[in-house]
């Protein structure tokens, strides 16, 4: 479909929505996982190595720039300066704002970054499918569906340094205002989205000993269940790592600041029980790909998991494609138990604290 047919289906069918047409029919030309299929795809084939310091990390913050730009946004680089292994480097955060109307905003956060070469181990082969294109491909496809004018202003934020120790994430958040702080409803992190036995989508530690901080993680629990996909929150089973809350990615850096949900594929019943031991199938070394060359990367996922990336790019983006739709007052978009709680949630977020309480589980 060219480009003038696509802007007339855009207009026919937002008039159609208003009869309760379900709003995702408005993106009924491009399927769910699709864009964020592709995307991995590219950064495998072209981009892997993409660790701190690198000429590919550079290529790479050109690269998602230009893809955020072709989704008409205006990306900012967020440039900061840390050392590592005796170098001072500076690399950026890529932001990317859609402005909405009521003052408020939503954050969703992935990792650019890959995890860098050691001493013994050379990474620049690293393609780093699941860690983190999965996330990068999620999150270009969530700010490709998301319409124009939201109600809560939308930044998308592609972190780097992650994987050196957050640095990214925390050079942003520590950069936050009072006011922005205040503001932000909540922060989405989407990091190692395919490769694990399940789906889970965790608050961060916080809320173990806030429950009201868990809102958000049962919201998008909530949304997983109506649209028929099985999503899990994590047990708890090692006492280190409450139940519901996940860890050890850039939400550590929004936690205690604004409410955090976290999006991962692993397995929290197996290994330690702390999430890093992802998949029970013996077809995996040790468990886990991550940060290893051998394993994360297009052939090994696709010849032990055939078909898994697209399937969990597609239920995660379906999931918080239609988180984002009723955080933003859509709620045409999603079944109708889910837009009983969206009312809830605009009301929650009005202010009423004591409304948060009765849908909290
Ligand atoms: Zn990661």
């Amino acid at each position: 479909m060219n480009l003038v047919a696509k802007k007339l289906g855009i207009v026919f069918m937002a008039i159609t929505a208003s009869t309760m047409i379900p709003k995702f029919a408005m993106a009924a030309n491009l399927a769910y996982g699709e864009t964020a299929v592709k995307e991995i795809e590219y950064l495998a084939n072209n981009l892997a190595g993409r660790s701190v310091g690198t000429e590919k990390e550079a290529e790479t913050v050109d690269y998602l720039s230009q893809r955020l730009e072709d989704f008409g946004y205006e990306p900012n680089l967020q440039e900061f300066t840390y050392d590592f292994s005796g170098q001072t480097l500076t690399s950026p955060n890529i932001i990317a704002t859609r402005e909405g109307n009521s003052g408020k905003q939503i954050i969703v956060g992935a990792h650019y970054d890959n995890a860098p070469s050691t001493s013994v181990l050379d990474r620049s082969g690293l393609e780093g499918v699941n860690d983190n294109a999965s996330g990068i491909g999620v999150l270009l496809e969530l700010a490709q569906r998301l319409e124009s004018n939201p109600e809560n202003t939308v930044i998308f934020i592609l972190f780097g340094a992650e994987e050196i120790g957050l640095v990214g994430s925390e050079y942003y958040a520590s950069n936050m205002s009072d006011e922005e702080i205040d503001n932000t409803l909540v922060m989405v992190n989407l990091d190692s989205l395919i490769v694990g036995d399940k789906l889970y989508i965790n608050s961060g530690v916080e809320a173990a000993t806030n429950p009201e901080l868990g809102f958000y993680r049962d919201f998008a629990l909530d949304i997983a269940s109506d649209l028929g996909i099985p999503a899990e929150t994590n047990p708890g089973l090692n006492p280190n790592y409450p139940e519901g809350t996940g860890c050890c990615s850039d939400l550590e850096s929004f936690d205690g600041l604004v409410p955090v949900v976290a999006a991962e594929a692993t397995n929290w019943e197996i290994g330690e029980k702390d999430g890093y031991t992802q998949t029970s199938n013996p077809n995996v070394p040790g468990g886990a790909t991550w940060h290893d060359p051998a394993t994360d990367n297009l052939t090994f996922i696709n010849g032990v998991f055939p078909g898994l990336i697209e399937e969990r790019t597609q239920d995660y983006t379906r999931i918080f494609d239609t988180f984002l739709s009723s955080l933003n007052g859509n709620t045409t978009s999603v079944p109708e138990p889910t837009s009983t709680l969206a009312m809830l949630v605009t009301v929650a977020i009005g202010g009423l604290v004591s409304q948060r309480k009765m849908i909290d589980k």
